[in-house]
């Protein structure tokens, strides 16, 4: 399934579909379902409540319905991710799980919980079809795109183990999304939304995370930030940039062949007039490739003065990869590039690093 250099895939190889979930439905698609299956309709509201407050997956934990309900309904709580490996460090506060889904397919999430909050990072495809020769996903090529359920899964069993005190620092609750694991979400778009809503939606109906904590991140499908404009889901949008002009784009990340930089960053700006959302720019710095002051200068230019942060990546390593982090010394001078222009710019942290968690470096390997 690997691409050759450039080489971009946009349509997922057809596979067997994983198994309707709860999590794949609205409320009214619930209600019809567990009519379907002989059951009355406001058991979808109790089934629900169980699986979005409660985290429950397990009908033998429902005690407030009998047992031959219990029985039909769990036909809409198939087990969709299975655990393979677990990853800490941090002291046990950054954790990266691998998942297989049901036709052996793997995929990762990584929790991150901080002082003030937790962030989970999803995945939305196997794989990814984009191709970013410095990302260790784009390497393996695009296996299939994730069902809604698949993608929710991730985020409620973070929640689980947050709620059930298994991540140090006590109880607590999942804050933050960011759709920055494998995947491109956008060329998944349909069962990305469906995920964002069930993330956002306030119980029963979904996780009642806040739409402010949640992130989509993408290489620029100008069509799709459109289409995600006109939502009414004030998620963030991050653009994975990487350069401010073409001919280096079109290499650092190959949908810029398609979309070019202008279009892209005009697509992000009425993106933050429609949502009134801060757009974020990701800018991973790479030694000698892309961290030259007069390329930070051209990065300031095109994005001053508009609703923006700049997220500066150092480059995590990745297999194969011949490229390495900027020094010191340059990060600095980019960043204070930045400044003079009035850009406000912070430079991410490395979490995850030691356990191939970090940005870029997620390949779903046993
Ligand atoms: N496909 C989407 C979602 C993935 S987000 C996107 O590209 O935006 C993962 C982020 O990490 C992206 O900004 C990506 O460009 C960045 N990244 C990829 N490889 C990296 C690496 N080796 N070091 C640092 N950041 C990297």
């Amino acid at each position: 399934m690997s691409q050759q250099p450039g080489q971009l895939t946009f349509v997922a190889p057809r596979r067997a579909k994983p198994a309707r979930h709860l999590a794949d439905l609205s409320m009214a698609e619930r209600r019809a379902a567990v009519t379907e299956l002989g059951e009355k309709a406001f058991r979808a509201d109790q089934l629900s409540r169980h699986y979005f407050e409660r985290h429950t997956a397990d009908v033998a934990e429902m005690t407030d319905l009998s047992a031959a309900a219990r029985d039909k309904l769990s036909a809409l709580l198939p087990t969709l991710l299975t655990p393979v490996k677990e990853l800490t460090t941090d002291g046990g506060t950054t954790r990266k799980t691998l998942w297989r889904l049901f036709d052996g397919a793997l995929v990762e999430s990584v929790l991150m919980r901080y002082p003030e909050r937790v962030t989970m990072c999803v995945s939305s495809q196997a794989g990814c079809g984009m191709n970013c020769p410095f990302c260790a996903t784009g390497q393996a090529g695009l296996t299939r795109n994730m069902s809604t359920a698949e993608i929710v899964e991730q985020v409620v069993s973070g929640a689980r183990a947050l709620a059930a005190g298994e991540v140090p620092g006590g109880p607590g609750r999942v804050s933050n999304i960011v759709f920055m694991g494998m995947g491109e979400p956008l060329a998944n778009y349909k069962q990305v939304i469906g995920a964002v809503r069930r993330i956002v939606d306030p119980a029963p109906h979904g996780l009642g995370i806040s739409a402010r904590g949640v992130t989509v991140s993408t290489v620029g499908l100008v069509p799709a930030i459109g289409k995600l404009a006109e939502e009414g889901l004030p998620v963030t949008l991050a653009l994975s940039l990487h350069a401010p002009d073409d001919e280096l784009r079109d290499t650092l990340v190959p949908i810029n062949t398609r979309w070019k930089v202008a279009e892209v960053l005009d697509a992000a700006w009425s993106y933050a007039a429609k949502t009134k959302r801060r757009i974020s720019i990701e800018y991973a710095l790479i030694k000698d490739v892309n961290d030259q002051e007069w390329r930070a200068d051209l990065l300031g230019k095109l994005v001053r003065n508009k609703l923006v942060h700049v997220n500066l990546i150092p480059l995590n390593p990745t297999p194969g990869s011949k490229w390495t982090a900027s020094r010191p010394e340059d990060e600095r001078a980019f960043v204070r590039r930045l400044e003079f222009h009035g850009v406000p710019v912070t430079v991410r942290d490395t979490r995850g690093r030691e356990i191939d968690g970090a940005c870029g470096q997620l390949a779903a390997a046993e």
